[in-house]
């Protein structure tokens, strides 16, 4: 992840480096470089033009610092743009100034969701909740068991009135029920055994889909979610960009998961998506594992990025 982009933007500052003064002309020069590795990286283009258009500015402008030679300064001024369109500070979870908080999961099918699900159930419990996971993804073949084999890895309990649709050797059966009911029954009964987080699993399609949109809306209108986390898989390109648009609109999110960040991917559409939703990254999910699920840290990555 990241390391042509990373390659890229280090050898442009290697260059860099051999000079003492800057000239216009070199910062533009530099400017340039950075345009095409992050273009190259997939980073959406309207990122691009506001990312170049400013570290430009502030290159140029030159904020004096005696501790630091010219080619530090512009490294230092792109670590804290990259910083910026990541997201800025770290964004903790908000939490519910009456108990349970409930965070609604919402993306497209495959896209990580049911995994993250637990993911953020054990990293809860770990931290002394009692988080709850409701499974109303009653759409997707099998998605309501594998809610629960998640769940019981993570030593966290599912809510599953519904068996949803099942895969069995007959072919699909069952009906994909009423998920909305399944999430004002899932609050319910969170707030009945006192878990003070509930993690609502929603169904996702191939692509985005009308019909899928609204049964996310009528989920979030139902359980009046304090976080709406749009799980997005790195690994497919722009359209992540496009997807997370689409989900803006169609049900808004307050923060977005990264899922598949461990995959041979370019990145730039995830370096893309907080610029372009202005909604913060606030987890990365790295792999299959239930341990593999980090606190997003936009410095920190963008650290790794300029390493
Ligand atoms: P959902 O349809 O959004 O609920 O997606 P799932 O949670 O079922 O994930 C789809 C597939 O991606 C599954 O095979 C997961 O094991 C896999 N997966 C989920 N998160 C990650 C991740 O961070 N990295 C990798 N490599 N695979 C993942």
């Amino acid at each position: 992840m990241f390391a042509t982009l990373s390659d890229r933007l280090t050898s442009t500052f290697r260059n860099l480096r051999t000079r003492g003064r800057l000239s216009e002309a070199d910062i533009d020069a530099t400017i340039r470089e950075i345009r095409r590795a992050l273009l190259d990286a997939d980073v959406a283009v309207p990122v691009v033009r506001a990312f170049t258009g400013t570290v430009r500015e502030r290159a140029l402008s030159a904020e004096v610092s005696g501790a630091l030679n010219p080619a530090q300064q512009v490294v230092k001024i792109v670590q804290e743009e990259l910083v910026a369109i990541l997201g800025g500070e770290q964004r903790p979870l908000r939490f519910a100034k009456r108990p349970p908080t409930v965070i609604l999961l919402a993306g497209l099918q495959g896209a990580g969701k049911t995994t993250l699900a637990g993911k953020l159930g054990l990293h809860l419990r770990e931290r002394g909740h009692t988080p709850l996971l409701v499974a109303a993804d009653l759409q997707r073949p099998n998605a309501v068991t594998q809610l629960q084999v998640v769940g019981e890895r993570a030593g966290v309990p599912v809510f599953a009135p519904h068996p949803g649709v099942q895969e069995t050797a007959a072919g699909l059966v069952g009906t994909p029920g009423d998920p909305v009911g399944v999430a004002r029954e899932g609050l319910a009964w969170a707030q009945e055994r006192q878990h003070d987080v509930v993690i609502v699993d929603t169904a996702g399609r191939l692509g985005v889909d009308a019909e899928m949109m609204q049964q996310a809306a009528d989920i979030r209108d139902a359980v009046d979610p304090d976080e709406i986390l749009f799980v997005v898989d790195a690994m497919i390109g722009q359209d992540a960009v496009t997807t997370a648009q689409a989900f803006a609109e169609g049900v808004g999110f307050t923060g977005v998961v990264l899922a598949k960040l461990d995959g041979d991917t370019r990145g730039g559409a995830a370096l893309s998506i907080a610029s372009v939703t202005g909604s913060p990254v606030m987890f990365a999910s790295t792999g299959e594992k239930l341990t593999d699920f980090e606190v997003f840290h936009p410095d920190r990555m963008a650290s790794r990025i300029l390493d």
